[in-house]
């Protein structure tokens, strides 16, 4: 008999909480600075030195947890996780091993299908070790920085379904601000754990009742290995399975160059890292009021912000919903509009020219150097047709540079005030121009003509307008015209 063997995937993900200071220290929680240069004795481990709890990391993490609908616990403890490394300069990490922040709770992937969490705790990140050559150095910025763990049940059923969760996630996270999510800079990680199952209805265990092997994927810092890995494991477990070789639960690690996972370590060879309550640190409890005011200041949930939208604006849910992947786009649509943008082109600017100008200028959404009643204007002119797409889209590039609305119009030019420019001249010089694309348009190539219209509309400054381009190339378009 064959047996089913579909995989069963779990994750846990690391990750970084948007906070000023460290977990038990006021040094900077920043990346990009100085080695060495964000410590103190505290996070230095040094004798002597005390753990105070940062409160905006709990609240952080207690907002997630509330998000996600887990269980809180109202006694919070500490514990310390020993072991040895030279990027852990107190020989032990301060986490919450007995007792987690929360339990269950759970993340609804767009097709409807959940994925419960079995924990969600508070814990310091290690430095970091940089190898280079035969020589290693030891960063210690990142030691005590705040680290929320998700721990997910092992019900993912695909290494693309693993990827769609983590996008799902680190979306929610990063509107809930609790994290950036950034995985170039480190703040979100993630291991992953796959068995086979080999079905019927106690399916951790195996029909002679024993424990099914579990297989664990270490540090896995983007979304494309973690499903790299995932589809490589599985084929190996498949094939292992094949040719009835048993399977030992066992630790791997990805191996990036050669595009595969490597043996680390096997069950029962893990550290033991003797747990013990973190002595410097006393239990304290969540008060109700905490909780409650928490739950008040919850932001409108992404879901319930695209049905506001929809309704409201009366733009197509899949619009809304697409606005509502980020908060800011969320927040600069809803601002445009109550400056007097139009919902629908507002909408429509947004996803695409506003999008890929802040691409082009590589600023993020709260880099943004002008205010929303400033791009209204801008919108404005757009939607009245008294500017261009192409010039608007100057005006925009111009005010990311930055410069104020007026100087970025002033820049690009005002559209000539008087005569309209002249079509015919325009199309013209653009077919004199653009021989090639004239020719291939005439033997029947319909998007030569683009190659005209955008020249003609560069002739003219951006003023044009480009149905008005389009009827006179269209009436050119016979041969000896
Ligand atoms: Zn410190």
């Amino acid at each position: 008999m064959t047996l089913p063997l579909r995989p069963r995937i779990g994750l846990e993900i690391h990750v970084r909480l948007a906070t000023r200071t460290k977990l038990f220290c006021s040094c900077e929680n920043r990346f990009g600075a100085p080695p060495n240069s964000l410590v103190c004795p505290t996070c230095l481990g040094l004798p002597g030195s005390l753990p105070h709890p940062n409160r905006t990391a709990l609240e952080l993490a207690l907002r997630a947890a509330l998000a996600f609908g887990s269980e809180i616990a109202r006694r919070q403890s500490f514990d310390r996780k020993h072991y040895f490394y030279p990027d852990l300069p107190k020989g032990y990490q301060c986490t919450q091993q007995r007792t987690p922040l929360a339990r269950g709770g759970s993340l609804t992937l767009p097709d409807g299908r959940t994925v419960s969490f079995l924990r969600l705790h508070l814990e310091e990140d290690a430095g970091k070790s940089l190898h280079a050559g035969r020589k290693t150095w030891i960063d210690l910025n990142r030691a005590g920085t705040p680290l929320l763990e998700l721990v997910t049940e092992p019900t993912i059923r695909s290494p693309k379904e693993a990827r769609l969760f983590l996008t799902i996630l680190r979306r929610r996270l990063r509107w809930l601000r609790v994290s950036d999510g950034d995985m170039e800079k480190g703040s979100l990680r993630c291991d992953a754990n796959v068995s086979l199952d080999p079905g019927g209805a106690r399916n951790d265990r195996n029909e002679e009742g024993a424990p099914v092997p579990r297989i664990e994927i270490k540090n896995l810092n983007s979304f494309r290995r973690v499903e790299a890995a995932l589809d490589f494991e599985i084929e190996r477990l498949r094939e292992l399975a094949r040719r009835g070789v048993s399977i030992r639960s066992e630790t791997r690690s990805w191996d990036e160059k050669n595009d595969r996972t490597r043996h680390m370590r096997w069950k029962g060879e893990a550290p033991d890292y003797r747990y013990l309550p973190e002595p410097d640190i006393p239990p304290f409890r969540i008060d109700e009021e905490v909780l409650e005011s928490l739950r008040l200041s919850r932001p409108e949930s992404p879901r319930l912000r695209a049905e506001r939208f929809s309704r409201d604006h009366g733009i197509p849910l899949p619009v809304a919903s697409e606005l509502c992947m980020e908060r800011e786009s969320a927040d600069w649509f809803e601002a445009l509009v109550e400056a007097g943008a139009a919902p629908d082109y507002c909408a429509n600017w947004l996803r695409r020219e506003f999008r890929s100008c802040l691409r082009r200028a590589r600023i993020v959404w709260d880099e943004i150097p002008f205010l929303p009643g400033e791009c209204a204007k801008l919108l404005r002119m757009l939607q009245e047709g008294t500017l261009s797409p192409s010039a608007g889209r100057r005006v925009l590039e111009a005010m990311c540079s930055p410069l104020p609305f007026e100087e970025a119009l002033a820049r690009v030019g005002r559209p000539p005030a008087g005569p309209e420019p002249d079509l015919d001249r325009l199309v013209e010089e653009a077919c004199r121009r653009r021989p090639e694309a004239l020719e291939d348009w005439r033997r029947g190539k319909e998007n030569a003509v683009h190659a005209l219209i955008g020249e003609a509309m560069r002739l003219s400054g951006g003023y044009a307008d480009p149905k008005a381009l389009r009827a006179r190339f269209d009436a050119r378009r016979a041969p000896g015209t």
